[in-house]
C-alpha cells in the first residue's frame, strides 16, 4: 500500500507488526471494553511490551529513538484495526516530546522511561471554557510563592485525566497575564491537592473520558515547570504540532477501518439478482473516493511528520495543520459513506458503524477546529487579511 519511497523498510515492518497486534484485538475488543466501562489496558500493555508506545522517545530514556513518523504509524494501524489508543496523542506525542526537548535532566529521568514503557501516562490540558479556539486568551495563572508555584484556573474537555499519572497544564505567569500569550507548562500529578476533575458526559464511544478541571491554588514545586517560563510559543508548539500529526493518524485509522468494513459488506450483501450491492457505482465510487482521500491525507501526514522529525518546526506547523484538516475531512466522509453503505445495518449496534460517527467528528473539532486551520492557511500561507 505504501511504497518504499515514502516509508523505509523499517516503517513498513513497523506497520505490519502493529497491524498484526491490532488484528489480534480488533474492533470487538474495543467495543466490549467501552460497553463494560473498562480501559483497553491489555492492548496498551502489549503495545508497550513491543516498544510501540515510546517509539518516538529518546533511546537514552528507554524509548525507541524514532520520531513522530513512527508513532503516527502505530496509532494509524491500531485505529485501522478498530482499536485506537487515544492516549498516544497526548502522553508520548505531546508530553513526551515537550519533556524530551525542554525538560530538565531530572524531569526526563522521572518521566520519560515510564511514558516510553507505558507504565505511566500523562494528559495534556490547554483548552479553557472562556478561551476555546483562542488559546491567547487562556487565564490559568501561575504565581510564585517562595520556591513554589501556585496554579489556578479552569480547563475543559481534557482527555484521560483519570488514567494519567499527571497532566501537563498550559498556563501563563502572573506578569504575563495581559498582552501576548507566553505559555508555560506545568506537570500536575493527578492527586495534587486543589486539582479537581469532573467528568463531562460525551456522546463518544471511547474508553478515554473527557474532564473539566478546576485548579484552585494548586501548590507545585519549582521543578513542576517544564522548560523556560519565557520561552513562549516555541515550547508549546513543540508539543502541538505532534498532536496535530497524531490526530491526523487517528482520523486515518478510523477512516480506513470504516471503509474496510463497508467494502466487506458491499462485496457480500445481495438484494437484487445482479450480484452484491458493490456492483452499483453509486455504492462503489464513493468508497473509492473515500479511499483516495484517505491516501492523500496520509501523504500530507507523512510530509508533516518528516518535517517535524527533521527539526523544521516552522514547515511542520503548516504541514501538520494541513494534514490534520485533510485527514479529518477524509475520515468524516469515509465514516458517513460507510454507514450509508450498510443501509439499516449502518445504524445497528451489531455492525458498530454508527458509533464511529461521533468519533469521526472529533478530529474536525480538536485539537484545533477545521475553521481555525482554514484561518491559518488563509493568513499565514495565502497572506489574506484577518477577520478577528
Ligand atoms: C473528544 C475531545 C477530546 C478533547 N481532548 C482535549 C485534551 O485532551 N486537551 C485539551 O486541552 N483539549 C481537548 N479538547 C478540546 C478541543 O481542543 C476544543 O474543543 C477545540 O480546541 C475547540 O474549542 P471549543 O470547543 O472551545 O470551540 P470554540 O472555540 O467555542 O469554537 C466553536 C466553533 O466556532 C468556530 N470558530 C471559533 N473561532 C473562529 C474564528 N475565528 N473563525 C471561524 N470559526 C471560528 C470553531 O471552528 C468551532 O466550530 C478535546 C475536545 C474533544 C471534543
Amino acid at each position: 500500500m505504501t511504497s518504499a519511497i515514502l516509508e523505509t523498510q523499517e516503517h513498513r515492518d513497523l506497520r505490519a507488526a502493529v497491524a498484526a497486534l491490532g488484528a489480534r484485538y480488533g474492533r470487538e475488543y474495543f467495543t466490549s471494553a467501552v460497553r463494560d466501562g473498562r480501559h483497553t489496558d491489555e492492548l496498551w500493555a502489549d503495545a508497550a511490551k513491543a516498544g510501540y508506545l515510546g517509539v518516538n522517545l529518546p533511546e537514552a530514556y528507554g524509548g525507541g529513538g524514532g520520531g513522530i513518523a513512527e508513532l503516527a504509524i502505530v496509532l494509524e494501524e491500531l485505529g485501522a484495526a478498530g482499536c485506537p489508543l487515544l492516549m498516544l496523542v497526548v502522553s508520548p506525542a505531546i508530553c513526551g516530546t515537550v519533556i524530551a526537548r525542554f525538560g530538565t535532566e531530572g524531569q526526563k529521568q522521572q518521566w520519560l522511561p515510564g511514558l516510553a514503557d507505558g507504565t505511566r501516562k500523562m494528559a495534556f490540558g490547554i483548552t479553557e471554557p472562556d478561551a476555546g479556539s483562542n488559546s491567547h486568551r487562556i487565564t490559568t495563572t501561575a504565581r510564585r510563592d517562595g520556591g513554589d508555584w501556585l496554579l489556578s484556573g479552569r480547563k475543559v474537555f481534557i482527555s484521560g485525566v483519570d488514567i494519567a499519572d499527571a497532566t501537563l497544564v498550559v498556563g501563563r505567569t502572573e506578569d504575563a497575564r495581559t498582552g501576548k500569550l507566553k505559555p508555560c507548562l506545568f506537570i500536575v500529578p493527578r492527586d495534587t491537592e486543589g486539582f479537581q476533575r469532573t467528568r463531562i458526559p460525551m456522546e463518544l464511544h471511547a474508553p478515554e473520558k473527557q474532564f473539566e478541571l478546576v485548579l484552585d491554588d494548586v501548590r507545585l514545586p519549582a521543578d513542576a515547570l517544564v522548560g523556560d517560563e519565557d520561552a513562549g510559543l516555541l515550547q508549546l508548539f513543540a508539543g502541538l504540532n505532534p498532536e496535530r500529526i497524531m490526530t491526523a493518524a487517528f482520523a486515518l485509522g478510523l477512516g480506513r477501518q470504516a471503509v474496510a468494513r463497508a467494502v466487506e459488506y458491499a462485496r457480500t450483501r445481495q438484494v437484487w439478482k445482479g450480484g452484491a450491492i458493490g456492483v452499483h457505482q453509486a455504492i462503489a465510487h464513493p468508497l473509492a473516493q473515500a479511499h483516495i482521500e484517505l491516501e492523500l491525507a496520509r501523504l500530507m501526514t507523512q510530509k508533516a511528520a518528516a518535517l517535524y522529525d527533521a527539526g523544521d518546526d516552522a514547515g511542520a506547523g503548516e504541514a501538520a495543520n494541513m494534514a490534520k484538516y485533510a485527514a479529518a475531512e477524509a475520515a468524516a466522509k469515509a465514516v458517513d459513506q460507510a454507514v450509508h453503505t450498510l443501509g439499516g445495518n449502518g445504524l445497528s449496534t451489531e455492525y458498530g458503524l454508527a458509533q464511529m460517527l461521533t468519533a469521526s467528528r472529533v478530529a474536525r473539532i480538536a485539537p484545533v477546529s477545521r475553521e481555525m486551520i482554514l484561518n491559518y492557511v488563509s493568513h499565514q500561507t495565502l497572506g489574506l487579511p484577518k477577520s478577528y
